[in-house]
Order: C-alpha cells, then sequence, then structure tokens
C-alpha cells in the first residue's frame, strides 16, 4: 500500500495548500496536483489587505510563497501534472493525470474558480493585446493610457483604483446604474479623481489592428451604441475585465454534486462521495476569499484524516 497517498489535493491555490499543511502535518502521505502554476488567483492579486495577519505591503505572491515553505516544511509532495479523468467509486481513488496515475485513500478537490468572460466579439482576439483579467499582471502596460475596467464588484472597483497607479484615466463600465461592489470600497473609488462611470452600459464589440483600438458600448437603457477610440498618441487603451468568476469542476460533473457548477459539501467539506472533500472557491458558499479558502482546506484535511483512520486504520 505504500504507493497509495493517503490524500490527493487537486488544486494548489489558498484553499489546497492550507489542506495540503494539515495534512502533512498530521503525517498524511500526501500529494498535491496542480496543472499550471501553484498558487491560484490570489497570485494576480496586488494587495491582500483583507487576510488577517497579512503585513503590511503583502502581496499575492509573497502570500503564495510563504503558504508553499510551509506546506514543503511539513513534507506535503507537490507535483505538476493535468488531471484529466477521476475514478471516485471504489475505496481506493484513482486520479489520471497527463504525467501519471495516482492512487488515494482520499481526496480533496480545491480547483478554484476562473475569471469569466465578456463574451463579446474581439474580446478573445485581443487578449494580451489591449484586453486583460489581470492588474497586478498587466496594468504596468498602460503607464500614462486611458484604461476601462468592466463590471461593478468589489473585483472591479478594487481593481479599478489599483490601475490608477498605471493609467491615466481609468472609467468604469458598469451594466447597471449602481454598483455591486461593498459600500466601503465604492467610497473610495468615488472619491478618486482619475475614476470616471460609464453607467447601464455593456461591451458589444473590440476591435483594432492587431492592437486594440476601439470598444463599442451598448447603453442598455436607450439602446444608443458609443464607439470608444484610442486616442490618436496613445494608439491604444486597455480593457480590464472582472465580471466574476466560474467555477473549475467539469472534471467532476455528473459525478460530484453540484450547484449551478459548484460543488456542494456540508460543513465539514465532504461531497456526496465518501472519502471525497472540497473546499475554496470550487464549493458552494457564501464568501470566497483567501481566509475562507484556508479555512475549508484546514477543515477538509483534518476531515479527510478521520475518514483515512476510520476506513483504513489498522
Ligand atoms: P461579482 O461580485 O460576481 O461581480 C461581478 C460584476 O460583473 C457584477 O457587477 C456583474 O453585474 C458584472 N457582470 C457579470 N457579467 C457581466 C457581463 N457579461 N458584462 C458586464 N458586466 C458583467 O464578482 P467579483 O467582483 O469578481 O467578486 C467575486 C467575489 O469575490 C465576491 O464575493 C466579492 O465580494 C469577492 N471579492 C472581495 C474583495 C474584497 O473583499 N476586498 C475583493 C475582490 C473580490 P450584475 O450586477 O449586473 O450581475
Amino acid at each position: 500500500m505504500s504507493n497509495i497517498y493517503d490524500v490527493v489535493i487537486i488544486g494548489s491555490g489558498p484553499a489546497g495548500l492550507a489542506a495540503g499543511l494539515y495534512a502533512s502535518r498530521a503525517n498524511m502521505k500526501t500529494l498535491i496536483l496542480e496543472k499550471e502554476r501553484t498558487g491560484g488567483q490570489i497570485v494576480s492579486t496586488e494587495e491582500v489587505a483583507n487576510y488577517p495577519g497579512s503585513i503590511q505591503d503583502a502581496t499575492g505572491p509573497s502570500l503564495i510563497a510563504r503558504m508553499v515553505e510551509q506546506a514543503d516544511e511539513f513534507g506535503a509532495e507537490r507535483k505538476i501534472d493535468e488531471v484529466k479523468e477521476i475514478n471516485l467509486e471504489g475505496k481506493i481513488k484513482v486520479i489520471k493525470g497527463e504525467k501519471d496515475e495516482y492512487q488515494c485513500k482520499s481526496v480533496i478537490i480545491a480547483t478554484g474558480a476562473k475569471p469569466r468572460l465578456l463574451g463579446a466579439p474581439g474580446e478573445k482576439e485581443f487578449t494580451g493585446k489591449g484586453v486583460s483579467y489581470c492588474a497586478t499582471c498587466d496594468g504596468a502596460f498602460f503607464e500614462d493610457l486611458q484604461v476601462f475596467v468592466i463590471g461593478g464588484g468589489d473585483s472591479a472597483v478594487e481593481e479599478a483604483m489599483f490601475l490608477t497607479k498605471f493609467a491615466r484615466k481609468v472609467t468604469i463600465v458598469h451594466r447597471r446604474d449602481a454598483l455591486k461592489a461593498a459600500k466601503s470600497i465604492q467610497e473610495k473609488a468615488f472619491k478618486n479623481e482619475k475614476i470616471d462611470f460609464i453607467w447601464n452600459s455593456e461591451v458589444k464589440e473590440l476591435k483594432g489592428d492587431g492592437i486594440l483600438e476601439s470598444m463599442t458600448l451598448l447603453n442598455r437603457e436607450t439602446g444608443e451604441e458609443t464607439v470608444i477610440e484610442a486616442d490618436e498618441e496613445d494608439g491604444t487603451f486597455g480593457v480590464f475585465v472582472f465580471v466574476g468568476f466560474r467555477p473549475m469542476t467539469d472534471l467532476f460533473d455528473g459525478i460530484v454534486d453540484m450547484e449551478r457548477g459548484y460543488i456542494k459539501t456540508d460543513d465539514n467539506m465532504k461531497t456526496n462521495i465518501d472519502g471525497v472533500f472540497a473546499a475554496g472557491d470550487c464549493r458552494v458558499k457564501s464568501l470566497r476569499q483567501v481566509v475562507t479558502a484556508t479555512a475549508d482546506g484546514a477543515i477538509a484535511a483534518v476531515q479527510a484524516e478521520k475518514y483515512v483512520d476510520n476506513n483504513f486504520g489498522e
């Protein structure tokens, strides 16, 4: 049984890393699988001001680096391998990755969520050529240019404020007549002289010649279309899209119980399948934050340990 992991954790964002830390600290043989880069979404976040104990100037990458170090210290194994298939039916679960196959006694799904796309014509074509989903990654490319932020939630407004560090002007384009972001965040944005608003409008089309040069907005109230062109001197402008997230759970569709694509769990992070737990942004919950993701990860690992002890103990 020595090649069988006590727990395989799929995903290495804050939920997966916290689960890895708790599981390996409990002496479970632990593997964390990640398909591309360690850290999940938070790696794209500049400021992590609301994670309890965050030090001043803490960034997403620095927080993740410390979590990884902790999980490694306790002996969690980490591997980059994209999971392609899973069999969760038997007592021993089988996870097939692109590179290898893994057997385990319990599974923690911590696959997170990804930015939602607008679905407007031109969006894909101009991604990385004017359209971005990460202010931390791409904000600096728009030094002294005009930037539009699409969305009205916490992410849109916070990232708009961050972008004012670089951009000449930031305009938030929202499809309603009021923001959805927390009042405290809204107040800061309304006070920021570099931020403007366009209400009741959605992006109809993005155009350009190799690089983004124009954006057509549709006013949902009046039906009027407005074409925004890049200043001649600038040649381009930025469109940062923050319109929510979609859960990364396709792999578990029809296998694990879900609600609108998010995995259903009980308070102990248990799914409908024995020995299978879910943690973080991929599950049904009311608040998707680093603090709740790490808490989920800790609970899932402790419950997985109990499950393994009860079902595989000597
Ligand atoms: P969100 O709260 O779901 O907001 C998405 C926004 O995008 C909404 O205003 C929505 O408009 C708009 N939208 C959706 N689809 C659109 C489309 N196709 N075209 C134009 N607009 C569209 O997403 P979020 O801001 O990314 O936040 C996600 C979660 O993370 C939330 O729970 C949030 O509180 C949390 N968060 C917290 C913080 C913080 O506390 N500091 C920071 C970031 C995120 P409608 O209102 O019309 O649907």
